[in-house]
């Protein structure tokens, strides 16, 4: 499944696995033609009226819920410079930033 990295923005591949476990259900009875109750579940998947299985909406719902939430397209990606937008991977960009880090300020007050 291909979604953006988010820190650069650019395409990542992301391994999704999926493990589908679903029921569908049939609004009648295949054999009588007679309607059926209506399932238990929250929000059934239905076997449409030319007893096909639409599995398009199913597959999407499992992918999100497998996704990681944070998506990058490379573990050490460096994302887009904060000023000019830049893709930080290609080479660095002509900004001079000082990436003040929060954690190492803390640590040079402690260290005086
Ligand atoms: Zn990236
Ligand atoms: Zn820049």
């Amino acid at each position: 499944m291909i979604v953006p990295c988010i820190r650069c923005l650019n395409p990542s591949q992301q391994p999704v696995d999926l493990h589908l476990r679903d029921e569908f259900h049939s609004k009648i009875e295949v054999t009588t033609g007679a309607p059926l109750p209506k399932p238990d579940d929250e929000d059934p998947f239905f076997i449409d009226d030319n007893h096909l299985v639409d599995i398009e909406e199913l597959l999407r719902e499992y992918a999100l819920l497998a996704l990681p939430m944070q998506t990058f397209c490379k573990p050490d990606c460096k994302g887009l410079c904060p000023n000019c937008g830049a893709d930080l991977n290609a080479g660095e960009c002509d900004c001079q930033l000082d990436e003040g880090d929060d954690r190492f300020d803390v640590l040079k007050r402690l260290l005086g």
